[in-house]
């Protein structure tokens, strides 16, 4: 079971997002569990104010350090009471789980990182907005600094969502046939195969026969072929990656 904890001042976007198709039969299925917390349940302000101005300076309201440090307080020490002996560390305690701060400044989100993550129990994600968050919280709980891309978004739930959708699928029981996530794009550098269903012809063009003709060794190694070719075609750095792997040379 994987347990993914999302901070957040947006709870019902990011369930309503989760809890659809595949995911949503992961969860009453219970190989993964996600719980939305609401940042702003964690001000001390009496008017709910979770932002306030950027000392400096500058366009934008910051989120502050109180309530994204109380939430995650919250979240982790409902972590520490399911697994109490992670904490005793040369007398220093230690943090509960991963803590990753959803961001464009991150490194930059890949299937293995998403591999990475998957061998965790418990994951949780911190989602910016505004301008983003008050730097000392994020020095204070945050172990990982992960984006989805050089660009910048309103917020951070999308971002979470996006690699709670990647991580899941690689947690084991939430696809119906484990063999889909390892003949899947990026796994071992190579995107996937092209893949056809019925009708044999459609619109003039033909299913290739190979793949008709029952014998699997063969499909295999065709599909091994456009794999290769595709990936040199469409995506040149990950082949360079998949040719030094496997000891090929870069033509
Ligand atoms: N001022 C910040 C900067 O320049 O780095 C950007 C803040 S952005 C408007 C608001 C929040 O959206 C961020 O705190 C972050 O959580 C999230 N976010 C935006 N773009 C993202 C991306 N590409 N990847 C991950 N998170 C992103």
């Amino acid at each position: 079971m994987m347990d993914f904890h999302i901070l957040t001042l947006f709870p019902e976007m990011v369930m309503q997002g989760l809890h659809t198709s595949i995911l949503k039969r992961a969860v009453e299925k219970e190989y993964i569990h996600i719980e939305a917390v609401n940042i702003r349940d964690y001000t001390l302000d009496k008017h709910g104010k979770v932002d306030d101005y950027t000392y400096g300076g500058g366009a934008g309201m910051l989120m502050q350090a109180q309530p994204v440090y109380d939430a995650y307080k919250a979240v982790a020490e409902k972590i520490y009471s399911k697994q109490p002996d992670v904490f005793i560390s040369e007398g220093k305690e230690q943090r509960a789980c991963r803590v990753i701060y959803v961001t464009p400044q991150g490194q930059t989100f890949n299937q293995t990182m998403a591999q990475e993550f998957a061998k965790e129990e418990d994951l949780i994600f911190l989602c910016g907005h505004y301008e983003g968050v008050d730097e000392r919280v994020l020095e204070e709980i945050v172990t990982d600094y992960v984006s989805i891309g050089d660009y910048v978004l309103t917020g951070g739930e999308l971002p979470a969502m996006v690699m709670i959708d990647a991580i899941s699928r690689l947690v084991p029981g939430v696809l119906h046939n484990e063999e889909s996530a390892t003949t899947e794009s990026f796994h071992n550098n190579l995107l996937e195969y092209p893949q056809y269903s019925r009708p044999e012809i459609w619109r003039d063009k033909r299913v290739p026969e190979i793949l008709l003709s029952g014998n699997h060794a063969k499909v295999d190694e065709w599909r091994m072929e456009q794999s290769i070719e595709r990936t040199k075609r469409l995506r040149p750095d990950l082949y360079e990656k998949w040719a030094e792997e496997n000891g090929k040379a870069v033509k």
